[in-house]
């Protein structure tokens, strides 16, 4: 066995080819991928089967410490019960080699009952529901194939496991992802995510778009300024809003964190992501489908390609090289090495591919000047701060 990287190995696995919603800004069906529509709408036992020999032969290949499944879609609650509960029942019965399995689902919640929260209970299975703010907000892009809202239904499913309780006490806070748009107010959302539905653990994330698709990303950045106020004078310690946490560490000095879908975690190959879809097949980074790009193109299967030979791929090779490569327009910027010119899928160009900088250079800006002004409000110097980011030796 190779005693090399990498030590997590993360699956996108795509267990519902289909969805019960029609987001608008979805990159699965909604930005010019026909790629899930051709496959087979659920995964099937048979591939479930090749799901775990192939993760068991991956721990002879490589020392790997934790393998990390996570439940996509379209909507992953579209796969049968009964099904979902071999696949799970399946994965955690595996011989892993010592490595720790763990199983997230990322859902909208409308299909959420107490039949399927004993599922996740049963196999400890943890859940992060997708919502984008109130009602008018989440209205904007998450409507049904009928054009209805799906408002309603999310927060009764998310009221479903987060009231779920043992002994008096809650036994499931899910956590909840928002997409931003750029009409929202950024106070507004985490008011409706912390006040109405009662979390304290979610994340926004910044949409898909690129320089085919663009967006107004002042408004963006005007929206994560007012998200980075908000958390700072909620001063709660045991809230968690990810984007903000996780950038306020790193600018404080925390060298271990990553920012997931910021920090190159390929490049040291500590971690390896890649998607599976209902068929087995095997693709780089999921939101990369809507770029057209060769790089989303099938790696192999898993039923007889190798971690190794994933590893060797020109897809993920090339996608390595994009993650490692600063764009040139970044080289003076301050922000370089906590933004590194941003997620591939926001530096792609038609035209350009994935060479220039993110197009929320702007939004990031803004957000990142909040962030470390904040810290310096909090007692961290501009000296402290200025080595954090790694550019004491800048003119
Ligand atoms: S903020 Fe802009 S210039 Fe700076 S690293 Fe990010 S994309 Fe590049």
């Amino acid at each position: 066995m190779k005693d090399k990287q990498p030590k997590h190995l993360e699956i996108i696995l795509k267990v519902s080819e289909r969805c019960n919603l029609n987001c608008s800004y979805c990159y699965v069906f909604n930005m010019g991928s026909d790629l899930a529509l051709n496959s087979a709408p659920v995964i099937s036992r048979a591939t479930i089967n090749s799901l775990k020999n192939f993760l068991e032969r991956s721990v002879r290949e490589y020392s790997i410490d934790v393998i990390q499944i996570d439940l996509h879609g379209g909507e992953p609650l579209m796969l049968k019960k009964e099904r979902m509960a071999v696949l799970c029942a399946l994965i955690r019965e595996g011989d892993y080699n010592g490595a720790s399995v763990q199983i997230g689902i990322q859902t909208n919640a409308t299909l959420i009952d107490e039949e399927w929260i004993e599922i996740f209970s049963r196999y400890h299975v943890s859940v992060s529901i997708s919502i984008d703010g109130p009602k008018h907000v989440n209205d904007i892009h998450r409507l049904d194939h009928q054009g209805r809202s799906s408002y309603e239904k999310t927060l009764r499913g998310y009221k479903l496991l987060s009231t779920r309780s043992t002994d008096g006490k809650k036994e499931i806070n899910a956590p909840v992802l928002s997409v931003l748009t750029p009409k929202a107010n950024g106070s507004e959302l985490f008011s409706h995510l912390y006040d109405v539905m009662g979390c304290r653990n979610f994340d926004f994330l910044l949409p898909d778009c690129n320089y085919d698709n663009p967006i107004d990303t002042a408004a963006i950045g005007r929206s994560l300024i007012e998200i980075c106020d908000k958390w700072y004078a909620q001063n709660d310690p045991d809230c968690v809003v990810r984007i903000v946490n996780a950038h306020m560490a790193h600018l404080a000095g925390n060298k271990k964190n990553v920012v997931l879908g910021v920090t190159n975690v390929n490049k040291n190959a500590l971690a390896l992501a890649f998607t599976v879809t209902s068929q087995g097949e095997i693709y780089v980074d999921d939101t990369l489908r809507s770029t057209h790009s060769d790089i989303f193109t099938s790696i192999g299967n898993i039923t007889h390609t190798s971690l190794e030979e994933i590893f060797a791929s020109r897809q993920l090779i090339a996608l390595n090289i994009i993650q490692d490569t600063i764009p040139r327009e970044c080289s003076e910027c301050v922000w370089r090495n906590i933004c590194a010119g941003g997620r591939p899928i926001n530096r792609y160009s038609s035209i350009d591919g994935f060479t220039g900088k993110t197009i929320y250079c702007d939004a990031m800006k803004m957000f990142l000047g909040r962030c470390a002004s904040i810290l310096n409000e909090m007692g961290v110097s501009i000296e402290e701060l200025v080595i954090n980011l790694g550019i004491e030796n800048d003119k």
